[in-house]
């Protein structure tokens, strides 16, 4: 029998996959989960602190919850979060559209993370230059 202890409470449990939480902290999280995804949909205009402290969730798992797409911001709220690649405000996922298209047109839609660490980098060095042709001005 594969025992593993619980990342949150630190219980035994039996272990089959995936993060090791014990049944009772993963309900426990989806329930958590739940109440913060309806308080956005009442409260679209609050921004993630107030979501965080108001459903008594850390800032972090708010921010997994929009990264692996489950949260979704509603358009024109106030909180996003920030696209991987350009750093724009996006309301859900890894990337901006612009960005995904990018990764799709290089990468040919495969997320080899040297290539996204490349893409990255040339991201920063063009607004870089933007900036200073900006400030020659
Ligand atoms: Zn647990
Ligand atoms: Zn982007």
């Amino acid at each position: 029998m594969n025992v593993r202890n619980c990342v949150k409470c630190g219980k035994i449990f039996n272990y089959i996959t995936g993060v090791p939480i014990c049944p009772a902290c993963k309900s426990n999280l989806e329930d958590q989960f739940q109440v913060t995804k309806k308080y956005i949909r009442d409260n679209p205009s609050a921004n993630i602190s107030q979501v965080a402290d108001d459903c008594d969730v850390s800032m972090k798992l708010i921010h997994q919850w929009v990264r692996e797409e489950r949260l979704i911001f509603a358009e024109g709220s106030a909180i996003g979060i920030e696209c991987e690649l350009c750093g724009k405000t996006i309301r859900t996922g890894r990337y901006c559209d612009q960005c995904k298209h990018d990764i799709q047109h290089n990468l040919n839609g495969a997320y080899d993370k040297e290539k996204i660490e490349k893409l990255k980098a040339d991201k920063v060095k063009n607004k870089m230059r933007y900036l200073n042709k900006d400030s020659l001005r």
